[in-house]
């Protein structure tokens, strides 16, 4: 499969690893958008959140018990924001599910920019 995240976990791409077990990978992303910008991806491969389902959530709540943990090695002190972008209108540009933690600073409270 051409998966960019396949590769990676099978090891053809390298990456900055931040923590791996035998069912997810975290490491940073390769154009940060913040002082901590780390991805967190499942080792099989689901194309997005709208692919979740009874037989492969086990692996996502795995890796939302494992978050916090995560976050803390990468520096994350004062809270940070979890993304998935899902499909085109969320600009997902990778289609292997993964999820964006974002912090080491204070975010913007909006998705838009102008909005108050
Ligand atoms: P999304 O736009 O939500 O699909 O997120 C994909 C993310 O993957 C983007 O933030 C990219 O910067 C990141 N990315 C793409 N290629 C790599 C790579 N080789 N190593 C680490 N992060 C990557
Ligand atoms: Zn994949």
């Amino acid at each position: 499969m051409d998966c960019l995240f396949c590769k990676i976990i099978a090891g053809d791409i390298p990456c900055k690893k931040v923590y791996e077990d035998d069912n997810m990978l975290a490491f940073h992303d390769i154009a940060p958008e913040a002082p901590v910008h780390v991805l967190v991806i499942p080792k099989c491969h689901i194309g997005s959140m709208d692919e979740v389902n009874e037989a492969n959530s086990g692996v996502v709540a795995k890796i939302f018990e494992k978050i916090p943990e995560i976050a803390k090695m990468a520096g994350v002190k004062n809270g940070y924001r979890l993304i998935s972008n899902c499909g085109p209108d969320a600009g997902q540009s990778v289609m292997h599910l993964h999820f964006h933690i974002i912090g080491g600073t204070e975010l913007p409270l909006h998705v838009f920019p102008d909005q108050e």
